[in-house]
């Protein structure tokens, strides 16, 4: 089966204002023309105070607005949190769960993550799974171990597959600049699909994309996308510039 490219933006707490925000829009849409809307989907996560006004621009560019997380519980009294039924209501359609920096930093589980799976397969809402292992893990032989972990926890909850991208996120390549080589991301993401293969079937295995996340730049991602198990990229620090849509037209 072939899978769409899917290139997402996470933008973290950048940048400052959002006027800047809407300069970098304006300056991706000059680039539009080089890019093939039917190879490739482009999710844009925004900090989420900006979502609601960024989101028509965004969709004017034919992309999608993505949260960078969303609470594990329905409405209630969770100060600091929104539900996904929350992001459903102001016509947000995705979310990041599972970003090794909410893991690390604010001390999510594997389990809080398969939680806020659930309600988001519950709200409809399309999930992009970060998942992936430390230095000290890869460096002690467990990268697919602490990957079918990650991966382990979440799969009982999925009832619908197609709402659901894996972004296999080394931590060691995560704003380092220290990206995989394309075979390290390869190899690695053929494993992720064959625990996928074995845990929920060889058609959920197939149609499932799998990103690359880690240090992912203009001039790593042509090389990066050839390799069959990438299906894409999940972008930080260069999707802050304008030389991000050379990523995008990289991919599609
Ligand atoms: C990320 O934060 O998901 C990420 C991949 O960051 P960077 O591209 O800056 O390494």
């Amino acid at each position: 089966m072939s899978r769409k490219f899917i290139v997402g933006g996470n933008w973290k707490c950048n940048p400052a204002t959002v006027r800047e925000a809407n300069t970098l829009l304006k300056e991706w849409k000059k680039a539009l023309p080089n890019v093939d809307k039917s190879k490739v989907d482009v999710v844009i996560c925004p900090p989420a105070l900006w979502m609601s006004s960024l989101n028509e621009s965004i969709e004017a560019l034919g992309m999608s607005t993505c949260a960078q997380n969303v609470g594990k519980n329905d409405a209630g009294a969770f100060t600091g949190e929104w539900t996904a039924s929350n992001l459903q209501d102001i016509n947000i359609s995705w979310t990041l769960i599972g970003h090794s920096e909410r893991r690390t930093k604010y001390g999510e589980s594997d389990a809080d993550v398969a939680e806020k799976v659930a309600k988001c397969q519950d709200a409809g809402l399309n999930v992009i799974l970060c998942i992936g292992e430390t230095l000290e893990e890869r460096e002690g032989g467990k990268t697919d171990e602490v990957n079918k972990r990650q991966l382990g926890a979440v799969i009982p909850k999925v009832k619908d597959w197609d709402k659901i991208v894996i972004a296999y996120e080394p931590v060691w390549a995560i704003g380092t600049g220290k990206v995989a080589t394309p075979d390290q991301a390869e190899e690695t993401q053929a494993a992720i699909r064959a625990y996928l293969k074995e845990a929920a079937g060889a058609a959920v295995a197939d149609k499932v994309r799998i990103q690359y996340g880690g240090s992912v730049t203009r001039d790593n991602c042509a090389e990066l996308i050839t390799k069959p198990n990438i299906d894409g990229f999940l972008v930080g620090g260069a999707s802050l510039k304008p030389t991000f849509m050379d990523i995008v037209s990289a991919v599609g």
